[in-house]
């Protein structure tokens, strides 16, 4: 059975751009090193837009060393990048975007959805790279609804969505580039929740909402993360009512980490390239 290390909770909510009112539920300046392959999280619980023609988001940035994983719950992200990549993603639907040796790219509320308003929330994970691909080619995968597979719980309790990595024998259709698990868990009611998982991977659920128990007595609610013990294959916590919680697993890297702003690389040296290589533009430019 796997037991709770810790627990984080970040109340401070500080907005990304004009459209992303997040809170930083951990960075690499923290506990990246605890929680590899995942390098940063921020969460944006709902929050309700009013109708507008502006666009709200965050204009041309670059990154370069990693991935933007967007998991989008109510409303809509639009995404263009200098790498070509980009598109809308929709409910529960997700982008994963590689950066890896650099693009420079922009994050926007979807026009439709800013058109009408309503509801927005969403999760930004950044996904580190193994030092070997840091500074291989970027791409883009738009994952849509659809191509999520559903993976009916026990006594009708519930589902999980596997975006990426494997639930019970079925897959996801993330592409990654070391083992990653990435389980949207819908919880319908009270229940206890029990999978299996690879012995020695990061494990920590995110509770969006809901409220879920532990059998050594740890609980976590809305926005809180807990993280588990690697050691251990066995998941198991009880749900009280309903929950929406995101299962991270992962193959740890091991690597130094050395971040700074949009870039996370190994060294500082690489740090400082990166710095050079945007403002030289070889990470791309948009012409408008
Ligand atoms: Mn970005």
């Amino acid at each position: 059975m796997k037991q709770v290390r810790f627990k984080r909770h970040n109340p401070r909510m500080h907005w990304v751009g004009d459209g992303f009112p997040v809170r930083s539920v951990f960075s690499y300046t923290d506990i990246a090193a605890e929680i590899s392959p995942f390098l940063m999280m921020d969460y944006a619980s709902p929050t309700r837009f009013p109708p507008t023609e502006e666009r709200k988001g965050v204009g041309e940035h670059p990154h370069r060393g990693f991935e933007t994983v967007t998991i989008v719950y109510e409303g809509e992200v639009e995404h263009r990048d200098s790498a070509g990549g980009g598109g809308t993603i929709g409910q529960d639907e997700v982008q994963w975007m590689t950066a890896a040796s650099g693009l420079v790219h922009e994050e926007f509320h979807g026009r439709d959805y800013a058109k009408t308003g309503g509801l927005f929330e969403m999760i930004q994970l950044w996904v580190n790279l193994p030092a070997r691909l840091k500074m291989s080619a970027p791409a883009y995968q738009g994952i849509t609804r659809e191509t999520i597979p559903a993976v009916d719980l026990p006594e009708n309790s519930g589902k999980v969505r596997v975006i990426a990595g494997e639930f019970q024998g079925i897959r996801g259709p993330a592409s990654t580039h070391t083992p990653i698990d990435l389980w949207d868990i819908r919880i319908d009611k009270t229940t206890r929740f029990s999978s299996r998982v690879p012995e020695g991977h990061t494990a920590a659920l995110f509770v969006l909402n809901g409220s879920v128990r532990f059998q050594d007595g740890h609980q976590a609610t809305d926005a809180e993360l807990v993280v588990l013990d690697p050691s251990g294959t066995e998941l198991e916590f009880e749900t009280d009512g309903p929950a929406k919680l995101l299962f991270l697993g992962g193959e740890p890297l091991h690597e130094p980490i050395v971040g700074y702003g949009p870039f996370v690389m190994n060294t500082p040296e690489e740090i400082q390239q990166a710095f050079l290589d945007y403002r030289s533009g070889k990470m791309g430019r948009f012409q408008n």
